[in-house]
């Protein structure tokens, strides 16, 4: 298999009717397409995906790869640009990308969330204070324990 061809966004979107064939069918939203010729009703693979994993809440990524056909990556690329949200108790999906803390969509965990932004509202103003903590808040996780390993 090609490995490059599952990188981005390859979302298989209908473009024809598969009822009658017309094409074009409208977009009506959170990966729904309604054809205008006879009201079929299709869905993207985030739609395919989204609809999965509202009847199967705890539905794994391979699950739902194979129930609805969309590729793992195209899974996890919902999963990072946290458009799909994969329900508490279903395994680990996602890890924080820092700290591999189990994650249920995202790239981090809240913790290290924060740091992230810390950081980069910190090099936003230009290095000024970027030894501040908090914006005014008293914020203990800086401290130690919290950081995270290299
Ligand atoms: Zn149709
Ligand atoms: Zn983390």
């Amino acid at each position: 298999m090609n490995e490059n061809i599952l990188v981005g966004r390859n979302i298989h979107v209908p473009l024809t009717c598969e009822k009658c064939g017309k094409a074009n069918p409208e977009y009506k939203g959170v990966g729904e397409y309604k054809c205008s010729e006879c009201g079929y009703l299709m869905y993207d693979d985030f739609g395919k995906v989204r609809n999965y994993l509202e009847v199967h809440r705890g539905a794994t990524q391979s699950e739902v790869s194979r129930e609805t056909g969309v590729a793992m990556e195209t899974i996890r690329q919902f999963l990072r640009d946290e458009r799909i949200e994969i329900t508490a108790g279903s395994g680990v999906m996602m890890q924080c990308e820092i700290c591999k803390a189990p994650i249920r969509s995202g790239r981090y965990c809240p913790e290290c969330t924060k740091v992230v932004e810390k950081r980069q509202n910190a090099e936003n103003s230009s290095g000024h204070k970027s030894n501040v903590q908090g914006f005014g808040m008293a914020q203990r996780g800086e401290s130690g324990a919290r950081r995270f390993k290299r």
